[in-house]
């Protein structure tokens, strides 16, 4: 996400700041505020329902035959670009694997978590109950937890470290997925970085890297959720239509 100095909230970054290439860690010309999004990497438009895509297409791809694919993964995917709205995401930050300023890194940690799990618990409790309505909840709740584990892998930088690491330095044994973050906290919320001293720029190794690491979190975690869990009791009220 990004700071819109009109709406006065966060929101997804311009995509202009990909197709010239300019910085993809900071918001050029955009904060009123010294505000600095260092590890925004992820776009609600441009990057969240590709990757999501991929991930389901990947986890799902034997049983894809029986299913109203474009169905489901337009709910799933509506749900998770609906965290980055300007409605819903105010004042919102740990979901986002975000802090504010000041804010204790243990605490944005901890509301992390407890959204993640909670949204779990919704797609296993929901699939299992099945149903029409319950099967569609629980691809929404799949949707909105796939926003936040693919914004972990957007945000989500080492305590000893600055804002920004080389690829090496992030991937070498120090964990980095959400089930084991103990070396790593939410970064990118605005004030961190005084005017002119913003992180460097994009280390495109880097960016891949997070990007790969985040798609097969999410490959794997649909293979438990989508492939197992909520194929049993929900395939049928989303089967493909007879022709
Ligand atoms: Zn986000």
């Amino acid at each position: 996400m990004a700071y819109h100095p009109t709406l006065g909230t966060w929101v997804q970054r311009d995509p202009a700041g990909y197709v010239d290439g300019s910085n993809v860690y900071q918001y050029v010309g955009s904060d009123p505020v010294g505000a600095t999004d260092p590890m925004g990497l992820w776009d609600q438009n441009f990057e969240h329902p590709p990757m999501t895509e991929k991930a389901y297409d990947e986890a799902i791809a034997e049983k894809m035959y029986l299913l109203d694919n474009k169905r489901i993964v337009d709910i799933i995917v509506k749900a998770n670009q609906r965290i980055d709205s300007v409605s819903t995401n105010f004042d919102n930050y740990p979901i986002h694997y975000n802090r504010k300023v000041g804010e204790d890194p243990a605490i944005a940690k901890r509301e992390f978590h407890a959204f993640v799990a909670g949204r779990v618990d919704s797609v296993q409790f929901f699939s299992k109950r099945g149903g029409a309505r319950l099967c569609k909840a629980a691809l929404i709740a799949l949707g909105e937890v796939t926003h936040a584990w693919q914004d972990f892998f957007s945000h989500a930088v080492l305590y000893t470290a600055g804002p920004t690491q080389a690829a090496p330095l992030w991937w070498a044994g120090r964990g980095g997925t959400p089930d084991n973050d103990y070396h790593l906290k939410p970064s990118s919320y605005p004030g961190e970085h005084p005017r002119g001293a913003e992180p460097a720029a994009a280390d495109p190794a880097e960016v891949s890297a997070r990007k790969e690491a985040a798609h097969s979190y999410v490959v794997d975690r649909y293979r438990y959720l989508l492939a197992e869990a909520w194929f049993g009791e929900c395939w049928c009220y989303f089967r493909k239509k007879a022709d």
